[in-house]
């Protein structure tokens, strides 16, 4: 083989996250030549297991499993490529401001909110089954590609047409009261939305926690109550609305994606930083890397954020004014901080006291009491830099998953809310992790006195730590804010929220597409679907 045509291929996938492997699995299957190019020495992305202290594993970013795709595990084989999810005993375990506690799951939430209050428990059903009923609707969406607003002939517009008349039909299966949940889940805030439901600000809290996941926002921002919607989407083993754990960490589950890529004939290279996209025309015809390797494709397919593609990976001139203009006002910075710690022991609560592994320490651990602790979060983030009472979710998976520490120590996941994406003033965030860190370790310490002193080591990533190591413009964890205005057709902007770029040839994959963030394997599961279309309909040549 020539040196030409072993460079040549039919798609590039630019980017080894998830994301990127699921695309190129599917146009792999469909016979195509497909070459994943990741930046890093290990594919997965922001889905990846590390040892980050001598016996000590655990996941760097992403934590919890709950959005992946049931018909992508299925169609890529997951389990025979070594995925094994678990689930958690306990859904949550929540610390009240009063030295009480809230636990949900295990069949237990009923009985455990009727301790705060009789009136909330006996809501919690139609609660549960409202937002249900919606999440069923939407989440057939999940798999489909969003009509896409088009300007041009009534050949272009004719399938999008179709589609919008497809999603139409879906939202006329909601009755009216449930059209009237949705609006208000798209329009209003999470806070005020439970507020109208519950009275108890446990059970509110451990609700409202899910709305300021990614969202740099306080619960009581219009338009934050979406994201309640977007984390009930999730399933584990069959079970809706479950959180789990993959054995491994979640790089088991970006490993097993990479072996049925490379199964199915993928060429995966690590190590392989993309520059630029070749442009030739108004056509993306392939890349060139950090090394000066060019690389040419009929398709290539961005896993990136989108303002990190189009505002580093291209000329200015080879891109539409406004489209560069719009992205350059992507919104991204989800006011994350992530830390791993090394633990000789478990953490041993105030209010459930206890040292011997029991079910609340393999449960999300909220700290964060109420929906006013959250909202005055947000505000000394936005002032300060990070919130002085911050937000943490605790969870030690290796209560779960024996692979992850030496027997009897342990490793957590600490996913801390609200920091500031840009530092006040200018200042760095390298200036501060240190200190922060130690602000996290002290809020857990407040609710389980030996925590500290439990900490045998510790793996910080601040927003700019998120950013240089996985690429997450602003740590933005989900690719740009989960708002109205970049949703849907509108992710990353109306009129390319079917998959493709503004370029010939060109595609995104990525969490930065419709559906959104989270490990769900879809984006890149539908944009492989809109290549292959092209493929078949020739507006795409096999070159390879
Ligand atoms: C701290 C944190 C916690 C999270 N928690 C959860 C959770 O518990 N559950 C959940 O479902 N989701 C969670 N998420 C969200 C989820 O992890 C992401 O939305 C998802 O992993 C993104 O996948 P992706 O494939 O779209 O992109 P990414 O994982 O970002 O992959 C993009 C890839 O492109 C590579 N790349 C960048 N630049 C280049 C270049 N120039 N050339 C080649 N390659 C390049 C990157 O190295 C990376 O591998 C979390 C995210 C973070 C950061």
């Amino acid at each position: 083989m020539s040196a030409q045509t072993s460079n040549q291929y039919d798609a590039i996938v630019v980017g080894g996250g998830h994301n990127g492997l699921v695309c190129a699995a599917y146009l792999a299957a469909a016979g195509l030549k497909v070459t994943v190019l990741e930046r890093r020495s290990v594919v997965g992305g922001a889905a990846i297991t590390e040892e980050f202290h001598p016996g000590f594993r655990n996941s760097v970013a992403s934590y919890a499993v709950s959005l992946l795709n049931p018909k992508i595990i299925r169609d890529l084989e997951l389990p025979a490529h070594g995925l094994r999810i678990v689930e958690r005993r306990l859904a949550n375990f929540l610390p009240t401001a009063d030295g009480r506690y809230l636990i949900t799951g295990g069949g237990r939430t009923r009985e455990e909110v009727a301790r705060f209050s009789a009136r909330d428990a006996a809501r919690l059903g139609d609660y549960g089954e409202r937002l249900e009923s919606i999440a069923d609707v939407l989440r057939d969406l999940v798999l489909t590609t969003p009509p896409n607003a088009l300007e041009g002939s009534w050949r272009t517009a004719l399938p999008e047409l179709v589609r919008a008349a497809r999603v139409a039909g879906r939202l006329r299966r909601l009755d009216m009261g449930q059209r009237r949940e949705l609006l208000a889940l798209f329009a209003t805030s999470a806070g005020d939305y439970l507020d109208n439901w519950f009275e108890s600000e446990p059970i509110k809290a451990l609700y409202g926690f899910d709305s300021i996941v990614g969202n740099y926002a306080s619960p009581y921002t219009p338009g934050s109550a979406y994201v309640l919607l977007h984390m009930v989407f999730g399933e584990v083993n069959g079970k809706r609305g479950a959180w789990g754990h993959a054995i491994g960490g979640m790089g088991a589950i970006t490993q097993a994606m990479a072996r049925a890529a490379a199964a199915r004939g993928v060429v995966i290279r690590v190590a392989s930083p993309v520059r630029e996209v070749l442009v030739e025309g108004d056509r993306a015809v392939g890349v060139v890397t950090e090394s000066g390797e060019t690389l040419r494709a009929a398709a290539v397919i961005s896993n990136l954020n989108p303002r990190l593609l189009y505002l580093n990976m291209f000329a200015p001139s080879a891109l539409p004014p406004e489209f560069r203009e719009h992205m350059s006002h992507w919104r991204c910075g989800s006011g994350t901080f992530r830390m791993n710690v090394a633990l000789h022991e478990l953490p041993d609560f105030t209010c459930l006291p206890g040292r011997r592994l029991a079910d609340h320490h393999t449960a999300g651990i909220i700290l964060a009491p109420t929906l006013a602790y959250m909202e005055q979060a947000y505000f000394d983030a936005r002032t300060f830099g990070w919130s002085r009472q911050p937000i943490v979710e605790l969870v030690i998976p290796s209560t779960l998953d024996d692979t992850l520490a030496p027997s009897g120590q342990h490793v957590a996941s600490l996913f801390c809310q609200h920091v500031a994406p840009q530092l006040p003033n200018g200042e760095s965030w390298d200036q501060h992790r240190e200190k922060v860190a130690d602000l996290m370790i002290e809020t857990v310490n407040a609710h389980a006195p030996n925590f500290k002193a439990a900490v045998l080591a510790r793996q910080i990533m601040s927003p700019l730590d998120l950013e240089r190591t996985f690429g997450l413009t602003g740590g933005d964890i989900f690719h740009g804010a989960l708002s109205l205005d970049q949703l849907f057709s509108a992710r990353p902007m109306l009129g390319y929220g079917n998959y493709r770029g503004p370029l010939q040839g060109l595609y995104m994959c990525g969490s930065g597409t419709h559906p959104g963030g989270g490990v769900t394997g879809a984006p890149g599961h539908n944009a492989a679907r809109e290549v292959l279309r092209d493929f078949r309909h020739g507006r795409l040549r096999r070159v390879a």
